[in-house]
């Protein structure tokens, strides 16, 4: 049997009423801009940004009516955007914005679904558990690995690695939820001199520090030399990489995690996978990837190969535990408020 909100469904408001007219006014405005992308220019010209002053007065004590905040919008803001979701974008690597991502994207937004537990949006929770478990098989990942998605690799890097050094220290029997890091067991970082920028930011989040990373001398093709990974004295984090966002080359995953592997200490790889691990779901490709799976983490995200708007990332762990552990409220079980 359906529940009431299906049969009590609502045929959309009559798009007279400017209050929800708004809404077909934006998907107007936004198909405009997404199917004219082609033949924008891609940088705003200087008086298109010089014209953003426009928005910057006094904050107003009266209502605006909601289609004229989005004209405003869109006669101002929208000349002075960078065209990075266009085919003729070629500056950082940016994703675009396909119409099924961008319609998903709003679908949610009304929804205005509270995503923390699935007491309060079953719904997305299971969208997302679903999603999530596609996308570790997609990438051929060990099936018992948990993911979270977050807002992007820079954040997936952070979780991840925030589990890599509880998991690290609980090793060591330093359970850093009660304790902290002061006085901590110390853990060591091993990460290329070729690591993206946002894996040292994120290892200076986390507590790891930036300039204690040991960094391992690249190839000439950027990839991590497996002969020049010095000898692992005590717990660690070996960071890799799946795409060299300057070479697009990949670290030799095998050769160097059966070096990690042989250490007498516990390890944790982690591998920044934005660029790159999306060649795994290319046959011709996949060959690049090899022995990734073999790692302890993968960070990666949506708004890059996959085209999802900004921001989608994900946070893959392979022990779901040390995940749930380090992110998790401590509320273990919610009780159950839906029949
Ligand atoms: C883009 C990128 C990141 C950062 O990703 P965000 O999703 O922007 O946080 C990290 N590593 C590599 C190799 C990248 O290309």
């Amino acid at each position: 049997m359906l529940n009431d909100n299906a049969e009590k469904r609502p045929n959309p408001r009559p798009s007279h009423d400017p209050t929800w007219s708004v809404l077909d006014d934006v998907a107007a405005r936004a198909k405009r801009y997404l199917t004219g992308i082609g033949q924008r220019r891609v940088a705003p010209t200087p008086e298109a940004v010089a014209g953003l002053s426009a928005l910057d007065v006094p904050l107003q004590d009266r209502p605006i009516p909601p289609e004229d905040v989005v004209e405003e919008l869109d006669r101002i803001a929208e000349p002075a955007t960078l065209t990075i979701s266009g085919p003729r974008f070629f500056g950082f690597v940016n994703g675009g914005s396909l119409p099924a991502t961008v319609a998903v994207n709003w679908l949610s937004t009304a929804w205005d679904q509270h995503g923390t537990f699935a007491a309060t949006s079953p719904a997305t929770t299971a969208v997302e558990r679903i999603a999530m478990r596609w996308i570790i098989d997609l990438l051929g990942l060990p099936a018992e690995s948990a993911g979270a998605f977050v807002t992007g690799t820079t954040v997936a890097h952070i979780s991840a690695l925030a589990a890599a050094r509880d998991w690290l220290l609980s090793t060591c029997g330093w359970n850093i939820d009660t304790h902290g890091l002061f006085g901590a067991p110390p853990i060591n970082v091993i990460a290329s001199d070729e690591g993206h920028t946002t894996l040292f930011k994120a290892l200076g989040v986390v507590g790891l520090g930036r300039s204690r990373v040991i960094t391992v001398p690249s190839d000439a093709q950027g990839r991590m030399r497996a002969d020049a990974i010095p000898p692992i004295t005590g717990p660690t984090i070996v960071c890799l990489q799946a795409g060299n966002v300057n070479t697009g080359s990949f670290d030799p995953f095998n050769d160097i995690i059966d070096r990690v592997r042989a250490a007498d200490h516990p390890t944790w790889v982690h591998v920044d996978g934005a660029f790159g691990i999306w060649a795994r779901v290319a046959p011709k490709r996949a060959y690049l990837t090899a022995g990734v799976e073999r790692a302890d983490s993968w960070a990666t995200d949506g708004h890059k190969w996959l085209n999802v708007p900004y921001d989608c990332g994900m946070a893959i762990v392979r022990n779901a535990d040390a995940l749930r552990r380090t992110m998790a409220f401590g509320l273990v079980r919610w009780p159950r408020c839906f029949g």
